[in-house]
């Protein structure tokens, strides 16, 4: 029995940290808000759809879980729910700015409304640096933290989904490399994460799949599918002290596809 407690503990890599998560009440924010809660954490869920999100929260530990309103494009939003997640428990050690929309599936350049293109980068680009911003203004004076982002594979290479949302994951990437190197003088860390396709109702809605497609479509890595918890794994190592040497970084989650491809065509 001791020896099992010691285990527990022992894998319990977040232990004693304070996590928001944008985005975290679907997909991989979800997959990630119940790694980061079963590795000890005390985990914040940022979400506009409430419902699912308290729904989250409950399934947690009670404890343990919060949920709170949060329209990422709205500066308000954002810093009410980091100043929420500081006076519920006490700090900001980890913020994973994840939440994100595919938008309009388009890669007609004459046909791309402004509006549509907008969206994209108000939610993705905006969200992220909102959500970095108010971030750091609490990890600054505490002189730690680990900032994740969610990009995508589509942040560094083309021909994979809309005008829009690559440009969006290519501006995560760079926002990340640039606040790294800012924040790293604070003690502050800033990565991101950048899958492949993962099945997630984000991605089965783009690319109006069912279950089974979507799992063959996914399988890019010989026995492997590309699920949300394989991308909380990658912020779960991102946002433990095993990174701590690790800022800048972009860390590709895709079996290799970016190695031997240039998108799909
Ligand atoms: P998802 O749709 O399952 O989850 C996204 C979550 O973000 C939802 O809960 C949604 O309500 C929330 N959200 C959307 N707009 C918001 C806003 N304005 N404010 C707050 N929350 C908002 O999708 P997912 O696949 O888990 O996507 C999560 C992230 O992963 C996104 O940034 C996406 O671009 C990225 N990503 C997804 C894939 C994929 O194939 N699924 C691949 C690479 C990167």
């Amino acid at each position: 029995m001791a020896t099992a407690s010691l285990v527990s503990a022992a894998l319990k890599r977040l232990e004693g940290k304070v996590a928001l998560i944008t985005g975290g009440a679907s997909g991989i924010g979800e997959a990630t808000a119940r790694l980061f809660s079963q590795n000890g954490a005390k985990v914040v869920i940022a979400d506009i759809q409430d419902d699912q999100g308290h729904s989250v929260c409950q399934e947690l530990h009670k404890s343990s879980a919060s949920y709170v309103h949060c329209d990422v494009t709205n500066e308000k939003d954002i810093e009410n729910a980091v100043n929420t997640t500081v006076s519920k428990y006490g700090k900001l050690d980890i913020m994973f700015n994840n939440a994100g929309i595919l938008g309009v599936n388009n890669t007609n350049i004459l046909e791309y409304k402004l509006s549509d293109f907008q969206q994209v980068i108000n939610v993705n680009v905006l969200g992220v640096f909102l959500g970095t911003k108010h971030a750091a203004r609490v990890m600054i004076p505490a002189k730690r933290g680990s900032i994740i982002n969610t990009a995508s594979i589509c942040g560094s290479i083309g021909g994979v989904a809309s005008h829009a949302y690559t440009s969006s994951k290519h501006a995560v990437v760079g926002l990340t490399r640039n606040t790294a190197v800012e924040l790293g003088a604070a003690g502050v860390r800033v990565n991101c994460v950048s899958p492949y396709l993962v099945a997630t109702p984000l991605a089965k809605k783009y690319f109006n799949l069912d279950e089974d497609e979507c799992l063959s479509i996914y399988s890019n890595l010989k026995g492997a599918n590309l699920l949300p918890k394989e991308v909380a794994e990658a912020a779960l190592y991102l946002g433990s002290d095993e990174s701590k040497y690790v800022s800048g970084h972009s860390l590709v989650i895709d079996g290799g596809f970016t190695i031997v491809n240039n998108g799909f065509c």
